[in-house]
């Protein structure tokens, strides 16, 4: 009798075709955030024929689908949204939103992992529950669109887990494994663990001054463009304050700089995200930059009005356990793999670092593309080790954590302590 690795890895082999025509109908056909409808009918499909049952519509357009089991559970999350990229070649031609990130090959992961994993002589051998869960909108772009959908009532947060995990979708998961494509330089095709990450806080700025006309009367004016511009130099002056050790980046932009050249600007808006390694940086950071647009403000006597929005927390850092090492050890033959260098630390951001705080939150990167993620240089060239290599891991990975009565995964959770329960996460997010 074949042993359940080879039932596993042949299981992902015999459908290897049709997971790479699925990433790649989805490649070219990317949607943005909380839009992902025909993607998300897409996974919805594909489970289904696995004889699975997913819940559909959750936080809009999440797709969950669980193998029934008793225990605990565990999740193979990846997400559905793609990133506004008109320039890439297989940019969707009716959004312009390309999957530059990668996250067509997160999808065919999960699916990868479903195939084998749900097979019944492989479901029999495990001691606890997977679920597989397709989750909206990871990057934070499209920010009036989300504000608008907040207004609305049809959401309370921008991202797609700060959205899950405050209906309560993600209650019922104890232990979370994701797979990104590599965000750091690597040479490996596989790296097993996650790189931590910084966090961030989106700032939507508003300065009001008062018109007049530019060129009679200047003098009855209030130019918020001027208080603007002073904030900006303010926030320029407070960089120095910022310890290497927090990673902190401060960047912003102006989204209306003013109406009418002849008219002394009124109202100028501007966006601002406030990225460091821990909540305290982010909101040291944050503090400053309130202080700098209120100080420019004040200087010319305009008014800032500052509205924060919940961005994400950092990705802690988290061991690679032993069930990934395995995998990883098992698919050596093949590929190259190594494991992520905790020393590096990503500056940029994702929600993966929310679930990191409340559970276990598992991960590992691959390779198989060129170009760096958000560009239009960004091609899959390899779709094996884009496609099919991280459906092995995520399913060889999850099998080991529910082997002899799920005692690894058992451990895991014994071991973790969430720097934040679910209530202080959402009255986090509500600050
Ligand atoms: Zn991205
Ligand atoms: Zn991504």
């Amino acid at each position: 009798m074949d042993s359940p690795e080879s039932l596993i890895l042949s299981a992902i082999d015999n459908n290897r075709e049709r997971l790479i025509k699925f990433a790649q109908n989805v490649y070219a056909s990317g949607e943005p955030g909380f839009r992902e409808f025909s993607t998300a009918k897409k996974v919805t499909n594909f489970l289904e024929t696995l004889g699975l049952m997913p819940q559909t519509g959750l936080a809009i357009t999440g797709v969950k689908a669980g193998l029934g089991l008793p225990g605990l559970n565990i999740a193979a999350v990846a997400e559905l949204d793609g990133i506004a990229c008109p320039a890439h070649p297989f940019a969707n031609p009716a959004n312009g939103v390309s999957h530059s990130c990668g996250h067509n090959a997160q999808i065919t992961a999960m699916l990868g992992a479903a195939i084998a994993l749900s097979q019944p002589e492989i479901k029999a051998l495990l001691g606890g529950n997977v679920t597989f869960f397709a989750v909206p909108s990871e990057e934070y772009t499209d920010i009036e669109y989300k504000t608008r959908l907040i207004e609305d009532g049809k959401i309370r947060y921008g991202g797609g887990k700060a959205e899950l995990i405050s209906l309560g979708a993600f209650d019922d998961v104890n232990l979370c494994v994701t797979h990104h494509l590599h965000m750091v330089k690597t040479g490996r095709d596989l790296l097993l663990g996650l790189n931590t990450t910084n966090g961030f806080v989106v700032k939507q700025i508003e300065i009001l001054g008062k018109a007049s006309h530019a060129a009679i009367a200047p003098h009855r004016g209030i130019n918020a463009l001027n208080a603007a511009s002073l904030g900006l130099s303010a926030l320029a002056y407070q960089r120095e304050t910022f310890r290497d050790t927090d990673f902190v980046r401060v960047h912003a932009i102006m989204t209306d700089g003013g109406s009418t050249v002849n008219v002394v600007p009124s109202k100028v808006t501007l966006e601002a995200q406030v990225r460091a390694k821990t909540v305290g940086a982010m909101q040291d950071a944050a503090q400053k930059t309130d202080r700098a647009f209120q100080a420019g403000a004040h200087a010319l006597g305009a008014r800032a009005v500052i509205k924060d929005l919940p961005g994400y927390l950092p990705v802690l850092e988290y061991p690679v356990p032993k069930a990934m090492e395995m995998a990883g050890s098992l698919l050596a033959k093949a590929y190259s793999v190594g494991k992520v260098d905790p020393e590096i630390h990503n500056c940029a951001s994702t929600d993966v670092g929310d679930l990191s705080h409340l559970m276990p939150t598992l991960g590992f990167t691959t390779g198989g593309f060129i170009g760096d993620l958000h560009s239009a240089g960004f091609t899959v060239t390899d779709v094996d080790k884009a496609y099919v290599l991280p459906a092995k891991v995520m399913a060889m990975t999850i099998f080991n954590l529910l082997q002899d009565k799920a005692r690894e995964a058992h451990g895991l959770l014994e071991r973790f302590s969430p720097p934040l329960t679910k209530t202080e996460y959402l009255a986090y997010l509500g600050s």
